[in-house]
């Protein structure tokens, strides 16, 4: 789109900042944007059980509160916003030109249908449209267990994270053998969940490169 085209699109389409809904050019009002730490995805860190993550924000105040309010506010506006403002001020992502698939974390299967969506999926929707890359369905790359997280006593927790919680549907991954996956998730703090479902889709013979919105440092 050129630039007058776009200005004429930003005039008769304001946007509403993600976290303070300021009217503004874009999903992130000048003021917001200052106080969000950002990370460029072209660096990868080492977390306590995952290495090689990828990040695009730090886990701090602003990007906190808009994870919170998607999520027991039921605001999934807030965080197709967030994304797509994040992303577009990502200065590097060529990285992502290898890409040739976007797999979102699955979310569990509980807690997604309380909630009527997985935050996941919508950052990995939104990183896909704006980088052009397809996404997987849902129902490609899936996750057992129905109990929601609190109401397991420890010995099933653990019991649940020593079985293969993660399941990719062979239908649709048996012909893409060698295909280069991003998978994508909201927050990473030791990255032991990315490891386990990363580590589903290495054996079956998939590459995968690892992203999340935000990270614990
Ligand atoms: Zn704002």
């Amino acid at each position: 789109m050129g630039l007058a085209m776009e200005s004429l699109v930003d005039l008769l389409f304001p946007r509403q900042c993600s976290h303070c809904d300021t009217w503004d050019m874009g999903w992130l009002c000048p003021s917001c944007s200052s106080q969000i730490s950002f990370i460029q995805s072209s660096t990868k860190h080492e977390l306590r059980s995952c290495s090689g993550v990828r990040a695009l924000t730090q886990y701090t105040g602003i990007v906190k509160d808009v994870l919170h309010r998607t999520k027991y506010e039921d605001q999934p506006w807030r965080l197709i916003r967030f994304t797509s403002a994040v992303i577009e001020n990502e200065p590097d992502t060529t990285w992502l030109d290898e890409i040739d698939l976007i797999v979102p974390m699955p979310g569990d299967p509980w807690r997604t249908w309380k909630r009527g969506f997985n935050p996941a999926h919508i950052i990995g929707t939104e990183i896909a449209r704006s980088t052009k890359r397809p996404v997987a369905h849902p129902r490609w790359f899936t996750r057992t267990g129905s109990k929601p997280q609190q109401a397991l006593s420890m010995d099933e927790r653990s019991k649940r994270y020593q079985e293969n919680v993660f399941r990719l549907n062979n239908r649709y991954f048996g012909e893409k053998e060698g295909a280069k996956c991003l998978l994508v998730d909201d927050i990473a703090t030791t990255g032991a969940t990315l490891r386990a479902a990363a580590d589903t889709l290495l054996a079956s013979g998939l590459n995968v490169d690892l992203l999340v919105l935000s990270i614990g440092l």
